[in-house]
């Protein structure tokens, strides 16, 4: 088969992908609580995993026993750092550098994964990008394919790859957002992608659902992660990040991190096709 080509970066948000390193105040990452167990001896790949969400629920799998592989796209600094709280945490972890918009990176993540740690139990499929535009006419065409090549065709790529290696007891898990469910007036194409993963999310529940691999997702609403101040929204607008919630304060990745450990685990083995919504108390359809 012939590689697709990838589409280039769109050259709007030079920043993005952000570095947590750089970032003012810095993210709350820490598990907040003694571990109990519940992945030993599990291998997870969380792509986007050096930063925000993804390093929260990286090291948060690591203190429940878990091996985790760190997908990232050029983040090096942070995707060491993640890897070294891993390692603090007792758990084994390796760094896998590429762009997952392609679907040979995908299959080498997990081609990787499965060599190094010889299984995988957990797929978190978290890896985005988000461009602000309010005009629709300024989403180009290279964005928006970009956008969803991102979002939404590595989770594709991803579950193809690494369905081979998973068996019963697996858990997917992919990252959405309270935009799909509200809407966003700025981020038409971000939304987008994450109507698709939703969808994406609840179809391919059913579809598993006799392998016995369960397919659930996450709907964060604002969290501090390198994504929004680094470009992800108006520059403008973060000062005020997260003051339009029911709490009036945005979310910290280890307040969205157990959201993935509970769907990661055998806790919600009665549940697939699901979201769950950290998102400082907005009330959404479900
Ligand atoms: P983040 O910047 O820390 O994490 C996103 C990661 O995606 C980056 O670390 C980067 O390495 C990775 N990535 C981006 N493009 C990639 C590509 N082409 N190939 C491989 N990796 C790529 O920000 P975050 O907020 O932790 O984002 C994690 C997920 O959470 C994203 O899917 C995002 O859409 C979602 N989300 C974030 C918020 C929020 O307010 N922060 C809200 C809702 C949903
Ligand atoms: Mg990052």
């Amino acid at each position: 088969m012939t590689e697709q080509p990838r589409d280039p970066p769109t050259d709007e948000e030079p920043k993005l992908p952000g570095l947590e390193a750089e970032l003012d105040p810095k993210p709350e990452w820490q598990p907040r609580f003694a571990g109990s167990d519940r992945l030993r001896d599990k291998v997870a790949v969380v792509t986007g995993g050096d930063s925000g969400i993804g390093r929260a629920v990286a090291v948060l799998f690591a203190r429940e026993g878990a091996s985790v592989a760190i997908a990232y796209l050029n983040e090096d600094e942070d995707a060491e750092r993640t890897k070294t709280e891993v390692e603090k945490e007792g758990g084994s972890a390796m760094l896998f550098r590429g762009d997952l918009g392609s679907a040979e990176q995908c299959k080498d993540l997990i081609d990787k994964t499965n060599e190094r740690f010889g299984r995988i139990d957990i797929l978190v499929n978290n890896a985005g990008e988000q461009h602000p535009d309010d005009d629709l006419d300024d989403i180009t065409e290279t964005q928006l394919r970009r956008t969803f090549q991102t979002n939404v065709f590595s989770m594709f790529f991803l579950t193809q790859a690494a369905l081979a290696h998973l068996s019963r007891g697996a858990a997917i898990i992919n990252t959405t957002s309270v935009t799909m469910y509200k809407g966003s007036a700025g981020l038409l194409d971000y939304s987008a992608t994450k109507g698709a993963i939703t969808a994406f999310t609840r179809s391919l529940s059913q579809n598993l659902a006799d392998r016995g691999i369960r397919v659930n997702a996450v709907a964060p609403g604002p969290i501090w992660t390198p994504l929004n101040p680094c470009g992800g929204k108006p520059a403008d607008e973060i000062p005020d990040f997260g003051k339009s919630t029911p709490m009036g304060r945005p979310g910290q990745p280890n307040e969205v991190a157990p959201c993935f450990l509970f769907l990661a685990s055998d806790d919600s083995s009665y549940m697939s096709g699901q979201v769950l919504h950290p998102n400082g108390g907005v009330i959404v359809a479900s």
